[in-house]
């Protein structure tokens, strides 16, 4: 899996709650998934990758 770090995105992390939009299931980001901003997250429940609207840190 590849992962991108910009590093101006790790000075602010842009909290938001993320929703898979397939199943409705919020999307809370752990580790270092909860350290900068990503656009592509693994839903816990589908296993499944999706895109959100924008950058940042499910909360
Ligand atoms: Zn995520
Ligand atoms: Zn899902």
């Amino acid at each position: 899996m590849e992962i991108v770090i910009n590093s101006l995105d790790q000075k602010e992390l842009n909290f938001k709650v993320v929703v898979h939009k397939k199943c409705g299931n919020k999307h809370i980001d752990v580790d270092k998934f909860a350290t900068f901003n990503h656009r592509k997250h693994l839903c816990h429940y589908c296993n499944e990758y999706f895109y959100d609207s924008e950058r940042g840190v499910g909360v």
